[in-house]
């Protein structure tokens, strides 16, 4: 099932993601691992359990990992994109804003 959308290897998977890094959300969604960022709510990937999702299917999981790092929809976090993740000062603000 995965297969059909995804392409076999990494180097097609990069090459897809370059074009197009959207395509990251797509992917995610498929296997569930689409998030919702707390602070922003924009559409992020958390590539932990991503990467362990295709898994299976590349089986070079840390390879994976640092293709998959540099796109913009990644996040190192679960619960926060990788744009708030990244940015201290914009996380301090936003939680300083709910407090208010
Ligand atoms: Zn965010």
């Amino acid at each position: 099932m995965l297969s059909l959308i995804l392409p076999p290897d990494l180097d097609a998977l990069r090459i897809i993601l370059d074009e197009d890094p959207e395509f990251l959300l797509d992917a995610a969604a498929m296997v569930n691992c689409l998030g919702t960022c707390r602070l922003c709510e924009r559409r992020f990937v958390p590539v932990a359990p991503f990467v362990e999702s295709l898994e299976p299917l590349y089986g070079d999981s840390r390879r994976l990992h640092a293709l998959l790092r540099h796109n913009q929809y990644i996040s190192l976090s679960e619960a926060l994109c990788g744009f708030c993740h990244a940015d201290p000062g914009l996380l301090n603000m936003f939680q300083k804003m709910k407090k208010l």
